[in-house]
């Protein structure tokens, strides 16, 4: 096809030696332009687990960032709109997209959500991953419909806060995942914990 940029993963991967792209979710990190504020790796692919993607659904991936978790809902056979706020993230979701020749699965839709999402065609699944609230819950819950998959991550104390209370008012499952890295410790070596995320889903 047309896309410009596709076959730029092809490349990349060429270049680090692997002979094609893997078929599971969890791609390396250096397939996709960011600047540290990508979703990584091991999480990417427990939030592609709990999602779910089956062919010809569509996503909502709310605060896309880089837009890796729509490349890899996309690269499952669905369709995905990636919502964000930021121009520069806007456009490197768009590198993202072109490079894995995806520009037929995602749209990218510059702007804040939640006001942003009320124009948007329905999704069977929502990636909360950015900006998350009450409010924009809220707003997301009223939105979608029934059977809707909603997966939310947080990082912070207050964003955990809300999911805790989330959980309890509408079930679903809770989990904490706690990531080390083994790294240098002179001439040992020793874990380096990576921040806590804990991964809310539902469906509605
Ligand atoms: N899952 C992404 C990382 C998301 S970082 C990835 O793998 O790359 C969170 C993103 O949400 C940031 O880019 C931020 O600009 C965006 N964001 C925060 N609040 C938002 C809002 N209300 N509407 C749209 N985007 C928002």
């Amino acid at each position: 096809t047309a896309d410009p940029g596709a076959g730029l993963v092809a490349i990349a991967l060429e270049a680090s030696g692997s002979d094609g792209l893997s078929r599971s979710s969890g791609l390396p990190d250096t397939l996709f332009v960011h600047e540290g504020q990508i979703t990584k790796r091991p999480m990417r692919a427990l939030a592609l687990s709990a999602l779910g993607p089956k062919p010809g659904e569509r996503l909502w991936d709310i605060g896309a960032g880089s837009g890796s978790i729509s490349v890899e809902w996309a690269l499952c056979g669905g369709t995905a709109i990636a919502v964000e706020a930021r121009a520069d993230r806007a456009a490197n979701i768009r590198s993202n997209t072109a490079a894995f020749g995806l520009t037929h699965r995602i749209r990218v839709v510059e702007g804040t959500a939640p006001d942003i999402l009320s124009g948007l065609e329905r999704p069977q699944a929502a990636f909360m991953g950015g900006g998350l609230d009450a409010a924009m819950f809220d707003a997301v819950w009223s939105l979608i419909g029934p059977g809707t998959r909603i997966v939310a991550h947080a990082v912070t104390l207050e964003t955990e806060a809300l999911l805790s209370d989330l959980h309890q008012r509408h079930g679903g499952e809770l989990m904490r995942v706690e990531i080390a890295y083994a790294g240098g410790l002179g001439r040992y070596r020793s874990w380096e914990a990576a921040r806590p995320v804990v991964q809310w889903s539902v469906v509605r």
